[in-house]
């Protein structure tokens, strides 16, 4: 029997956006298929290690919590996600984590830096907070899906050249309001601004992460009526 094991990346820290729903859903849909799960975590100071899980997760994070984190990743984690990115785990970052996988996050005089997983950068522009839910579409080697949620974001993000974004928003500002990217999906590598929780809005896309960590195919459980009406709740909350 097949175990998911799940690592999230500062827990207590980067958490704002009802991430722990996030994980309560991989547990939930790896239970009901008898697939076993594993949780773990690792905080400020601890290291990392990159063969100990298949899907490493962060969730949202203020600015504040992200300058304690920022250098302490660099420092003791840099290295050991590079490794798992290369091994083909799934890595998904929302929102704060996200900003966080790139080159960097420029707050005004401090710029932040980032672990370099992706090509990209975030800068604190002046204007309003990119607010709102948010539709995008999305392929995951499925076919094309949509992925809602809601974003809630000061920063900014922009793709390096060719660097692939997680989908084309339908709705809603996205990376940056302006060039029409949501997110960053290299390999598997994901990061996106989407929250309210991710997963437990888009079922298909958790079962799609689970499939990608593990290197197997699911079986569509039998009921999933609740799942889909929660997805189609976001949906039409993002006008697609
Ligand atoms: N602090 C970051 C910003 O405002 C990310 C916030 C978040 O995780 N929603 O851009």
């Amino acid at each position: 029997m097949a175990t998911l094991r799940v690592c999230s990346l500062y827990p207590d820290l980067m958490n704002i956006y009802a991430d722990r729903g996030n994980i309560a859903v991989l547990r939930a849909r790896c239970e009901w298929r008898g697939l076993g799960f594993e949780h773990l975590a690792s905080g400020l100071g601890e290291p990392l290690d990159p063969e100990a899980a298949d899907f490493f997760y962060m969730g949202g994070g203020q600015d504040r919590d992200q300058v304690a984190v920022a250098e302490d990743m660099v420092e003791t984690k840099r290295e050991a996600l590079h490794a798992a990115q290369d091994r083909d785990a799934v890595i998904l970052a929302v929102c704060g984590g996200y900003q966080l996988l790139g080159s960097s996050y420029q707050l005004g005089d401090l710029a932040l830096p980032g672990v370099g997983l992706v090509d990209l950068r975030t800068v604190r522009e002046p204007g309003p907070r990119l607010i709102g839910n948010c539709a995008i579409s999305s392929d995951l080697g499925s076919g094309p899906r949509i992925i809602a949620g809601f974003e809630n974001h000061g920063g900014r993000t922009y793709l390096g050249e060719g660097e692939p974004p997680l989908g084309r928003v339908l709705n809603g500002f996205g990376n940056n309001g302006r060039d029409g990217f949501e997110g960053v999906h290299r390999g598997n590598t994901i990061g996106t601004y989407l929250h309210g929780p991710l997963l437990p809005k888009n079922i298909w896309l958790a079962d799609r992460l689970i499939e990608l960590a593990l290197g197997i195919e699911l079986e569509p459980l039998a009921d999933d009526s609740l799942e889909e009406a929660a997805h189609m709740s976001a949906r039409r909350a993002a006008g697609v």
